[in-house]
């Protein structure tokens, strides 16, 4: 399932890719541009714009709460997504890449000692070379999951 976000969502854009997800953002407010974004790659449309909601043909997810967890309840119900925590954090939250596994004696420069010394596994995001590992930031998400009563 592959998603094209709209620019007023960049916070649930953020955490699609968290879960795994497959997530564009797309920066233009040009309701042609992200239509035929869509179309051409194949994306199901996420928004609260209900002016693109009016075009027909499309695939698209109006959303009904300006709230992020009610966002990310409505987008997993309507579509039956399966909360994997095997899939989350696969993805660079910044540029929608794959993240890739890396030897972690070769990203040692550019962590912090603390982290290099309490972590084992590190990703990469091939695109802008930033560096992954499930330090503070996975309990936060773990969290906020929980609230939402999927972990
Ligand atoms: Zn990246």
């Amino acid at each position: 399932m592959k998603f094209l976000v709209t620019q007023e969502l960049g916070r649930l854009c953020k955490w699609l890719r968290i879960l795994g997800m497959d997530a564009k953002y797309i920066r233009s407010d040009k309701r042609s541009e992200i239509i035929f974004t869509a179309i051409r790659e194949e994306r199901i449309i996420v928004t609260r714009d209900r002016r693109l909601g009016e075009h027909h043909g499309l695939k698209i997810i109006l959303l009904k709460s300006d709230f992020l967890q009610e966002q990310l309840k409505q987008l997993v119900e309507e579509f039956k997504i399966k909360i994997d925590p095997e899939e989350m954090f696969m993805r660079c939250t910044i540029c929608n890449e794959l993240l890739i596994a890396v030897e972690k004696e070769s990203i040692k420069p550019w962590v912090p000692e603390y982290v290099f010394k309490t972590q084992e596994e590190f990703v990469q995001c091939p695109q802008c070379k930033r560096i992954y590992w499930q330090g503070t930031h996975w309990g936060n998400v773990k969290n906020t999951l929980k609230e939402i009563g999927w972990l």
